[in-house]
């Protein structure tokens, strides 16, 4: 099945808003198995609109639109589509019903323009708004489907995973295989260097999908399989997955889009263990992290951040000979900050981060990027060196997320 993403509002257009709900649905539609050909954006413009109403309705079968649906002036998705497809707008007292009562939930009196957003092109089916006031509507028209979403980001998505999701599952023209995916997660490898050494799986294209998602630090890589039944999808996906592990094992961190801090916290909540931290370079994010995690006090110490050479010395009891000899970026200075908050605080894990995050500061035997993580255990110490790139925030951003990759390699 072949669709088209049709944005509705001046906002997109003019770039003052982020068009992330044709990203939500794109990535959604994919996992059933349709094909999005085309996205476009257009003002809040009725002729213009009608314009890409018909282009859409000559060129895929399912046209989701987003944006326009609500009760004022310039809301006019509904109206426009309607029209355009031939259907008159019928008052729906339901809904009209709805509408008030949301109101008089929220205690506020109801604007006269609100009635509008209870008529109803005919035949089309109304999708329930949870979160909002406008109703979605869903059309069946000459073998095209024709869905309307309001625009704000939480409406849609609560919409299109409780209301179209289960229409679109149920329907045979859509569903015509069944889908499984999964994505796996990964750290410490570059897009280009893992979709190198998966290129082979990657190009034998019968009905799967395997594609990689690089964002900072790590890359996801998500895998659709579409079969004729439920049994042959599942067995497809784990010989997929089964080949994919042997190639890349030590870069997953999980299977299911956990976060690496998650999968962290949940080992050492297995293994009852304590961990803390020490930060230099990171100043305080990796710690920031982890307490984000509800739960966290069950294994987390405490977090110091230690950044001068004087704190280093007074806080970690780190000697002042060795910060003179090695510098504070040094794999001996992060070993120490480890081993010591380990003794100082009785922890079963201690981690230590120090480096240079630039922009300045950086030196050719210790350039900009270079980061030492520190780890310490009862019966082990050691630090790891790594090189990273980019601007400050994301050497800090990537410090952190191999600083928990380190914890979970222990782990
Ligand atoms: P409302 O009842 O809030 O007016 P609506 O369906 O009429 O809903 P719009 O008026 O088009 O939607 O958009 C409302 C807000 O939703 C916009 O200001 C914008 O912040 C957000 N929004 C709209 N379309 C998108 C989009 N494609 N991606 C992200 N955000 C969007
Ligand atoms: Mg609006």
């Amino acid at each position: 099945m072949k669709a088209e993403i049709v944005s509705v509002g001046t906002e997109i257009i003019m770039g003052s808003t982020l068009n992330t709900n044709v990203q939500y649905i794109t990535q959604r539609l994919s996992e059933f198995g349709i094909d999005v050909l085309f996205h476009t954006s257009v003002t809040d413009d009725p002729e213009l609109l009608r314009e890409v109403t018909n282009i859409a309705l000559e060129r895929v079968d399912l046209i989701i639109f987003t944006g326009g649906l609500g009760p004022t002036q310039d809301d006019m998705t509904k109206e426009v589509v309607s029209d355009t497809l031939g259907l008159k707008l019928v008052l729906n007292p339901f809904i009209q019903n709805n509408i008030k009562e949301y109101f008089n939930r929220t205690n506020r009196p109801m604007p006269s323009n609100n009635i509008k957003q209870a008529y109803l092109p005919e035949d089309s089916k109304f999708l329930m708004n949870r979160v909002g006031t406008a109703p979605g509507i869903y059309i069946e028209k000459d073998n095209k489907i024709i869905i309307l979403l309001p625009g704000p980001p939480r409406e849609m998505k609560t919409m299109f995973d409780e209301q179209v999701v289960p229409l679109i599952k149920r329907d045979p023209t859509i569903m015509t295989k069944t889908i499984r995916t999964r994505t796996i997660n990964t750290i410490g490898i570059g897009e280009s260097a893992l979709e190198m050494k998966l290129k082979d799986i990657i190009d034998k294209k019968e009905d799967i999908i395997i594609a990689t998602y690089a964002q900072e630090g790590k890359v996801d890589v998500k895998i659709i399989v579409k079969e004729n039944n439920i049994e042959s999808a599942d067995n497809k996906l784990d010989r997929i997955v089964a080949s994919i592990d042997r190639r890349i094992s030590k870069y997953i961190y999980s299977y299911d889009n956990e976060s690496i801090e998650e999968v962290v916290y949940r080992k050492l909540l297995e293994q009852n263990k304590r961990i803390a931290f020490c930060e230099s370079c990171t100043g305080g994010l990796i710690t920031s992290m982890f307490t984000r995690i509800p739960g966290a006090s069950k294994v987390f110490d405490r977090g110091i951040i230690s950044y001068s050479n004087t704190s280093k010395m007074e806080e970690l009891n780190i000697e002042e000979d060795i910060l003179l000899k090695h510098g504070a970026v040094s794999e001996t200075v992060a070993l120490h900050m480890a081993k010591n908050l380990l003794d100082i605080t009785g922890v079963d894990i201690a981690l230590s981060t120090t480096g240079i995050a630039g922009p300045s500061g950086g030196t050719q035997g210790k350039p900009i990027g270079l980061v030492y993580i520190g780890i310490a255990t009862k019966d082990n110490a050691y630090a790891v060196k790594v090189m990273l790139n980019g601007a400050r925030h994301s050497i800090q951003n990537r410090a952190a997320l191999r600083a928990f990759n380190e914890l979970r390699k222990i782990l």
